[in-house]
């Protein structure tokens, strides 16, 4: 293939867990792909490994001082090294890219993420909460601005596969989206040692490796709260129509169920790979480097019902999906603090709800017509966050 037709990819969030498989599966594609630009935080070290490896034209930390050692790391190469907002938010609106995977993690990845809409790109959305914080304003960015939007969560990607069309928006003949969740690490924990857990303990998801933040969100099923607001978005679909069900497996990944009695489920090994290579192929197949799921050895597939008692912020995100946007924005931005903090021992484990409980009961009804509306509720809701103290 010629030099020219290389679809050219920044990825946003590269030193991430969703980063790093992302140029996993385009290392094994170099004459489909081209790594046109790659951003992180702060991670010089691998930052400038991938930068060797892949030579992207761009790279981007938004920490000024590492930025700077990356820059004299990287003298010698074709990389140029941007730093802070500015450098992200210029990166990920470049008009050369075809595809955007937007993989920063919490609303930090509001704004570059909605650039990259707002650019008409491919992107590639692993970034649910700029999502949950922005939802029509979103949804109407990509359709404003040719946007075409793919799922990378493994589940709206699962129901993205399994929905006729594969398409976006509406979705003729589903009686109901039925969204699958492992449980995370303390489905089976006594709920009166929950105030024990240790961050580690939260972290250690069974079947997936993740960030930090989303293993909490795992470990609470607050991650499924939120992706039960991303459904209802993505798929133009209302909150009743999507039921949770615990899956401990994780093998089938989201199900779509139709009026005529179907159900059509997406399968494979919990590998993150997978739905990255669904995403930037579409709507094509490329091969993601993800072990090949023996179907013989599966007879032992569970579902059960997700416990609300044991899992508050289920309650909580499905309460909030049936409101408007801002309660969205508050609970998010509660989360994110709340976690932060569990994170930093700061708080127990079952802080975490009462927090955002909390923090919805001072939220007053506030129509959201703009982007700065949302960073602003977003700002609010995260003071009065920092203002609670758990149990600890
Ligand atoms: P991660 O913590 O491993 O990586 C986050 C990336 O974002 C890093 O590259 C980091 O440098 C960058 N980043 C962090 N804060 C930033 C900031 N303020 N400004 C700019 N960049 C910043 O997270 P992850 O597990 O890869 O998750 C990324 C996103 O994908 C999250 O929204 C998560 O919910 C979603 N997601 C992840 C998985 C998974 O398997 N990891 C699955 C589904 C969805
Ligand atoms: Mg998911």
């Amino acid at each position: 293939m010629a030099g020219s037709s290389l679809q050219k990819v920044t990825i946003l969030g590269s030193t991430g867990s969703i980063g790093v498989s992302t140029l996993d599966v385009l290392s094994r594609h170099s004459d489909r792909f081209d790594v046109l630009a790659l951003t992180a935080n702060s991670n010089v070290a691998l930052m400038a490994e991938q930068c060797r490896r892949f030579k992207p034209r761009f790279a981007v930390l938004r920490d000024t001082k590492a930025a700077e050692v990356l820059n004299s790391e990287l003298a010698e190469t074709g990389t140029t090294v941007l730093f802070g907002d500015d450098g992200l938010m210029q990166i990920a609106g470049l008009p050369e890219a075809d595809v955007v995977m937007a993989a920063i993690v919490g609303g930090a990845g509001l704004q570059p993420t909605l650039r990259a809409v707002e650019a008409g790109k491919r992107v590639l959305l692993a970034n649910k909460e700029s999502l949950v914080m922005s939802g029509q304003l979103f949804m109407k960015a990509v359709v404003d601005c040719g946007a075409e939007l793919l799922p990378i969560d493994s589940e709206h990607n699962a129901i993205y596969q399994c929905l006729a069309n594969g398409a976006t928006g509406h979705a003729a003949g589903v009686s109901r989206i039925l969204l699958t969740a492992s449980g995370g690490p303390l489905l089976r924990k006594p709920l009166d040692e929950l105030v024990d857990v240790t961050p580690d303990e939260a972290c250690a998801h069974p079947n997936w490796e993740m960030g930090r933040k989303i293993s909490v969100d795992s470990a609470s099923m607050m991650n499924k709260g939120l992706e039960l607001i991303e459904a209802c978005h993505l798929f133009a679909v209302p909150p009743k129509k999507v039921d949770i069900v615990v899956h401990p497996q994780s093998i089938i990944h989201s199900m779509v169920e139709y009026l005529d009695g179907s159900i059509i489920s997406q399968m494979g090994n919990p590998d993150m790979r997978t739905p990255i290579a669904h995403a930037l192929a579409w709507p094509g197949r490329i091969n993601s480097g993800v072990e090949r799921l023996d179907v013989t050895k599966m007879a032992d597939l569970q579902f059960e019902v997700a416990d609300q008692e044991r899992f508050p912020c289920l309650r909580l995100c499905r309460e909030v999906a049936e409101r408007g946007q801002c309660y969205a924005i508050a609970l998010n931005a509660a989360n994110e603090v709340a976690v932060e903090r569990f994170l930093n021992e700061l708080i127990a484990f079952p802080d975490i709800p009462l927090v955002i409980e909390v923090v919805l009961e001072q939220t007053s009804e506030t129509e959201v017509h703009t982007i700065d509306a949302v960073l602003e509720l977003d700002a609010i809701a995260r003071q009065q966050a920092y203002q609670m103290h758990g149990k600890k």
